[in-house]
């Protein structure tokens, strides 16, 4: 579903992404960790080409990003992406919030795009805040909103960047809980948390970027917890911090 191939990206002599390969087959849940500044939501955002970059080759269901030629809002309207600070328009209700990028951009009519929506808002748990706007919500419902957002797109993937971190801590099992279940039906998601609980429970692999943009390890879950033998002495030191 995506393929990553040698893809490094500089700003001026600063190389931020280092050579990074992956793949993510369909179905397929990953979870990005590592340090902060190691290019983890760079290498997230180059996905649908939220980041450009210099080096190497991108697929995403054999759509290649970093051909010119690929029309790139056709490329981000199928891949979902839910970021720290949830992004809703704050001036647009939850129901319009939901609504405006299936018409603007898949060319929904309004009452599909608010069936459509309202379907998702209900799958989140949030239908009765249909009518309110994202600042009488809690942190924990906008990024479920965001969620609901995202998934009304009907995207092929998911990317999340740091879905949880900007939540107060009581409002993070909410939203991992959405996450879960969409896991567990089969979405294929890229997520970069700190969340190890999240990993432990739901993700098939891991990948951890080390300073300097470089992909370190890319392992099993079950490698990449049970087995630090085979860890390199960056990641043990990550994991012995937050474990
Ligand atoms: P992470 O998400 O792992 O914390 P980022 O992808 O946000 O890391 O950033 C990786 C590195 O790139 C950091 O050192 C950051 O300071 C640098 N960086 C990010 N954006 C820019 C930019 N626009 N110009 C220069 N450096 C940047
Ligand atoms: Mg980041």
């Amino acid at each position: 579903m995506i393929e990553l191939k040698n893809v490094s990206k500089w700003y001026g002599s600063f190389q931020v992404l280092n050579d990074c390969s992956t793949k993510i087959n369909k179905g397929e849940v990953v979870v990005v960790c590592g340090p902060s500044g190691s290019g983890k939501s760079t290498l997230i955002k180059t996905i649908n080409a939220l980041e450009p970059f210099q080096k190497g080759e991108i697929y995403v269901d054999g759509t290649a990003v970093h051909d010119p030629k690929t029309d790139l809002p056709k490329l981000r309207s199928r891949v979902g992406m839910v970021f720290q600070h949830f992004e809703l328009f704050p001036h647009l209700s939850v129901t319009e919030n939901l609504t405006i990028a299936q018409v603007k951009v898949l060319g929904r009519s309004a009452d599909e795009a608010k069936k459509h929506g309202l379907k998702y808002l209900e799958r989140v748990g949030l239908i009765a805040h249909k009518d309110k706007f994202p600042g009488q919500l809690s942190g924990g419902q906008q990024q479920r909103v965001a969620i609901a957002r995202a998934l009304s797109m009907d995207p092929i993937v998911m990317l999340f960047d740091e879905p949880t971190s900007a939540l107060d801590p009581e409002m993070v099992g909410e939203v991992l809980d959405v996450m879960v279940s969409l896991a567990k039906e089969g979405m294929t998601m890229m997520v970069v948390t700190h969340e190890m609980g999240f990993a432990r429970k739901v993700s098939n692999r891991v990948i951890f970027m080390d300073v300097g943009g470089k992909v370190l390890e890319d392992c099993s879950k079950d490698d990449f917890f049970n087995k630090p033998e085979e860890r390199q002495p960056r990641t043990k030191d990550f994991l012995n911090k937050i474990l």
